[in-house]
């Protein structure tokens, strides 16, 4: 048996069935480029769906890391750490929000947002003022309660009963949210590019006019960018390309550049809604985390985020001229291909055995590689996957 193949062993006997795995081991990597336990090169266009922003083990990551674990692991939010402050005064300068909350994951951020809405709607406006707006075929996370936000029907089975209070509207129309939007509505959540739903911009006209009429009445808009956010679509945070300010903005994935770290950012009208012992988490803020998402965070400037977006286009330009490639949708390193007489699925196990590692989002192939990829990696995991394509 291959190392492979013993390990698969191993992990079909004690690690529950809840993954759909591909057969292979990843095993070591840097930057864009890794290897499997038995020693097979490929280059990386998923990035651990969007979370590795720098690649794997970059040297000033690593070393940022490492110097952190040999001064303080953790403590617990009982007491001041700098690591935090000074990941929290990142964020806050570099988007204009006003304050930060930190927490583990993007389903913990989404949850901590829709508590906080539920609790600025509450004191505003007492009790009844508590149904939230998400969009159809949107992806919020796996809790019972992002689960519930979730506005696609295949999320919503088993697990009865679901936390209430989520409606919703089609994206992209206006109008559809406008006759949802009642007075006992207090949030809309959107995602400025519909991540797992297929890579599916929205509109910026769709999301100015929402953007109004939330701030008209008073109803909070919070932007899911789990996905979309910490340089992925070429500026800090997606929404700084719409002209928009939301009122709460949720992030994790690429924000600890592969560590567990998520964090809720709180604008004007919604930085004193919790206050102590409204909300907390065990190891928010952790001091590893935080010193990996300083790291992570101080590497995303305008000429870094520039090349993101020049990284992006020249993909999709290569890409549109590869066989059964229909269309490209996304921004940035945040990348939909739509194919056809092909199935996305076939098309990632495919492209396992030429060395390039891909994601699927609905029907579509999805690339979200490490922000820091080189020109030369992604030749080389192009020429890779034009060679999978062409298979077909
Ligand atoms: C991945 C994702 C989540 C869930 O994040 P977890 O860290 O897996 O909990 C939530 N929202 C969006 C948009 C995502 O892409």
């Amino acid at each position: 048996m291959t190392n492979f193949e013993l390990l698969k062993q191993r992990d079909d006997e004690y690690i529950i069935h809840s993954y759909g795995r591909f057969p292979i081991a990843i095993d070591k990597g840097k930057n864009a480029t890794c290897y499997d336990l038995d020693g097979k090169k490929y280059i990386d266009f998923t990035s651990g769906i969007g979370v590795n922003s720098l690649g794997f083990c970059d040297d000033g990551w690593v070393s940022a890391v490492c110097s952190q674990l040999n001064k303080l692991q953790h403590i617990s939010n009982l007491y001041y750490t700098s690591p935090c402050v000074e990941v929290a005064e990142l964020l806050v300068k570099m988007t204009g929000m006003k304050n930060v909350f930190f927490s583990n994951s993007g389903a913990e951020s989404n949850e901590g947002a829709i508590k906080a809405a539920r609790k600025y709607s509450f004191t505003k406006y007492g009790e009844n003022r508590n149904r939230i707006i998400t969009l159809k075929n949107s992806f919020h996370g796996r809790t019972v309660t992002t689960l519930a936000a979730t506005g696609q029907d295949v999320f919503h089975n088993y697990f009865f009963p679901f936390t209430e209070g989520f409606v919703f509207a089609e994206a992209n129309n206006i109008e559809d949210v406008k006759s949802k939007l009642d007075s006992s509505v207090c949030a809309v959540v959107v995602e400025l590019i519909q991540g797992e739903g297929g890579v599916l911009p929205l509109d910026s006209a769709f999301v100015s006019e929402l953007t109004e009429l939330c701030s008209e009445k008073d109803v909070l808009l919070i932007a899911d960018e789990v996905q979309t956010g910490v340089g992925r679509t070429g500026t800090l945070y997606a929404y700084q390309q719409f002209g928009i300010t939301p009122d709460i903005v949720t992030s994790a994935k690429g924000l600890g550049g592969g560590l567990p770290f998520g964090c809720i950012l709180f604008g004007e009208k919604t930085q004193d809604v919790f206050g102590p012992g409204d909300h907390a988490t065990t190891f928010g803020g952790n001091p590893i985390c935080s010193a990996g998402a300083k790291e992570v965070l101080s590497r995303l400037t305008p000429e870094f985020l520039g090349e993101v977006k020049e990284k992006g286009e020249y993909i999709s330009e290569k890409l549109l001229k590869m066989p059964h490639v229909k269309g490209i949708a996304g921004m940035g390193l945040m990348l939909g291909i739509e194919l056809s007489g092909i199935e996305a699925p076939e098309v990632v196990r495919a492209g396992l055995k030429h060395g390039v590692l891909l994601l699927t989002a609905k029907q579509k192939l999805r690339l979200l590689p490490p922000l820091t990829i080189t020109y030369k990696e992604i030749d080389s995991g192009l020429k890779a996957l034009e060679k999978t394509l062409s298979e077909f």
